[in-house]
């Protein structure tokens, strides 16, 4: 390594895989274990990192100043899709679901996102445990918004490294997507590409100041059931201070866990509008992908009562669409995520599935067969 590049600021705490500085991430295991090394998360017995900023060219410490001159950084583009959805958020809460067309497919996208359009405002194209390799988000966001819909971008930090997030996010700002959600991603070794480098360059928060820059709508996650519980609040409240608008609640056993997470975020002092993950399955292949999402906390029963069930689609709908209505009754809830995946060739038959509850959340009261 060159002498130079070893005075990079690095402050990640040290034995993290994923070089986390505003740890710990979603994936720490319910007894404290970390997402994939066989010693505890590091980040349990440390105190909640405070957010001190984002160390960028302008700011390089001037011993490494002279390995090349700052990026000529243009201005930001203000994405007219975050501006729409800002508007959206102010005057009604929204429905948003996770994309479920198959990866590098631009005629699964095609399908999926005319069944969609029209049913939720906007859809969260984000990374999958089960098909690491996806289209780069810019492209697969232009795919999407072809179709007519709003579109979420998940990037996470996983793949890229801080000089190629920078560019897509350039690239979302001007396509004029509706928000950015910035997730440090789960490691390589999980997941279906363990044969692939790791980078965690950045991590969520960091990613989150960004794309704030970038003049984009943010959205972060934070997972109410990983340990550290009782500091999962202070977590989030430091991403918000990073520039983090809006924050998915991970999958955490229903509403009155949800509610007590924000209660407790709001007692920090946040501001944050919050959009809980409603789990969806239709039928056992979705089943298998959701148990596959980490640190999954089901309200008890609902998998069960769904896969038990003689029609298992229409109990699947039916339970997205209570828990949604649920989920939308509590104080500080902007909206919901219809959250999960299809089964292996089900692509088609998940999105009509989520555009039923999609329909039927917005139009509360509706109760009618799909149309
Ligand atoms: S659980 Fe996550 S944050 Fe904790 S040490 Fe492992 S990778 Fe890092």
């Amino acid at each position: 390594m060159p002498a130079e590049l070893a005075l990079l600021p690095v402050d990640d705490a040290p034995g993290c895989p994923k070089h986390m500085e505003y740890g710990p991430c979603g994936g720490v295991e319910s007894d404290g274990r970390c997402e994939v090394a066989e010693h505890p998360c590091v980040f349990l017995d440390l105190p909640t990192v405070p957010w001190h900023g984002l160390i960028g060219a302008a700011e390089a410490p001037d011993a490494v100043a002279h390995l090349s001159a700052p990026d000529p950084v243009p201005a930001p583009v203000a994405s007219s899709g975050s501006a729409r959805m800002r508007t959206l958020l102010a005057t009604s809460q929204i429905v948003v679901a996770d994309f479920p067309a198959a990866a590098l497919s631009a005629d699964s996208i095609a399908e999926c996102g005319a069944v969609l359009a029209g049913h939720v405002d906007a859809v969260l194209a984000g990374d999958s445990g089960a098909a690491r390799v996806q289209f780069p988000p810019a492209y697969r966001a232009a795919l999407i918004q072809a179709t007519g819909l709003e579109v979420w971008t998940g990037l996470n930090c996983r793949d890229r490294n801080r000089v190629a997030l920078e560019g897509e996010l350039a690239a979302l700002a001007q396509l004029g997507v509706a928000g950015i959600h910035s997730v440090t991603g789960d490691h390589t070794l999980t997941g279906s590409r363990p044969d692939a480098a790791p980078v965690f360059d950045l991590d969520s928060t960091e990613l989150a100041a960004l794309a704030s820059r970038s003049g984009l709508l943010v959205s972060v996650a934070e997972a109410p059931a990983s340990p550290p519980v009782d500091r999962r609040p202070a977590r989030l409240l430091q991403k918000e201070r990073a520039g983090a608008e809006l924050c998915f609640v991970n999958h955490a056993g229903g509403a009155s866990p949800v509610r007590s997470f924000i209660e407790a975020a709001r007692a920090l002092g946040s501001t944050m509008g919050f959009i809980p993950c409603i789990p969806v399955v239709i039928d056992r292949g979705s089943a298998e992908l959701l148990q596959s999402f980490t640190t999954l906390v089901l309200p008890p029963g609902y998998l069960e009562g769904i896969l038990a069930a003689a029609d298992a689609r229409a109990a699947g709908i039916a339970a997205a669409v209570e828990l949604g209505r649920e989920f939308l009754g509590i104080d500080g809830v902007v909206g919901v995520n219809l959250s999960g995946g299809a089964g292996p060739g089900r692509a088609l038959e998940f999105a009509e599935a989520l555009a039923e509850i999609g329909r039927r959340i917005r139009n509360d009261g509706d109760d009618g067969a799909p149309g």
